[in-house]
């Protein structure tokens, strides 16, 4: 080997060591090759965020909400957690407000059928980490847990299933001074932080909500609010944008630091490696 091929050779090393330090060209499945995917994951990137939600009412916000909120949570935090993101999934049980327009509900057996299959394909495809972040309440959220677990014990993954608007409770009474609901002033807010154009304010009134029945009290079918606050007199409707934004990035900072937090503890205890 000639001296000047060495020397190109040991500099053509040293770019792939830059590239191999570089950030993927982009986080989402969608929109990688089979060959990248294959340089990425596990050896780069052995987390994945997957967004699963549901079509559903949310009073004057779009019916997809609960897509479009776990989606930007998790194009927010991937970078930081250094993560791929799954195409969102998004139909889901939606339970009592199916009766909506443009509402679907995907019934129990075929959900856990799916999704079971999902989840293993994830683990299949040599990711360590696998992580539901979740915008879609009611059942949905154990029959989540519920897969998450059987996936991890079954294929040496470890999941984490985070429902952001609960786990993110504290925030909200933080920033609005009061609790919110289903599609009342913290989710509503949350969207409007991603896309204003997807809250339709002149349509809001106060009327469109209703509170949450204590358990036990009541129940119908379909809920006759699809803005449903978590307390009574709390969580109207209120559109303002740097609350909003306030809001969003408080959500995103704190779903980011429990995955690499969480991430951080599985490594310390070795476990599944
Ligand atoms: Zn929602």
């Amino acid at each position: 080997m000639t001296r000047p091929i060495f020397t190109a050779l040991l500099s053509l090393a040293f770019l792939g060591g830059d590239a191999a330090a570089q950030q993927p060209r982009t986080r989402e499945m969608n929109d990688l090759n089979w060959m990248e995917f294959q340089e990425l994951v596990p050896s780069r990137v052995d987390t994945v965020l997957l967004p699963v939600g549901t079509l559903e009412p949310h009073g004057v916000a779009n019916n997809g909400a609960d897509n479009t909120a776990p989606l930007a949570i998790a194009r927010s935090i991937a970078g930081r957690v250094n993560a791929l993101i799954a195409p969102v999934l998004p139909y889901g049980i939606t339970g009592s407000l199916d009766g909506y327009a443009g509402a679907f509900q995907i019934s129990e057996p075929a959900y856990r059928a799916f999704v079971g299959d999902l989840l293993k394909g994830l683990a299949r495809q040599g990711f360590r980490n696998i992580i539901v972040i979740n915008g879609h309440g009611g059942p949905q959220t154990a029959i989540l847990n519920e897969l998450a677990e059987r996936t991890g014990r079954e294929h040496r993954a470890r999941t984490l299933v985070v429902n952001w608007w609960s786990y993110c409770s504290d925030i909200t009474l933080k920033i609005f001074g009061e609790d919110g609901g289903h599609a009342g002033w913290n989710e509503n807010a949350f969207i409007q932080a991603i896309d204003p154009k997807l809250i339709q304010r002149e349509r809001y009134s106060d009327a469109l909500a209703t509170a949450r029945p204590p358990a036990g009290s009541w129940s119908a079918y379909p809920f006759p609010s699809s803005i449903i606050l978590y307390q009574p007199g709390q969580g109207y409707v209120k559109f303002d944008q740097a609350k909003a934004d306030a809001y969003f990035l408080a959500v995103n900072d704190k779903v980011a630091k429990l995955v690499a937090e969480t991430i951080a503890k599985w490594d310390a205890a070795r476990i599944f490696r």
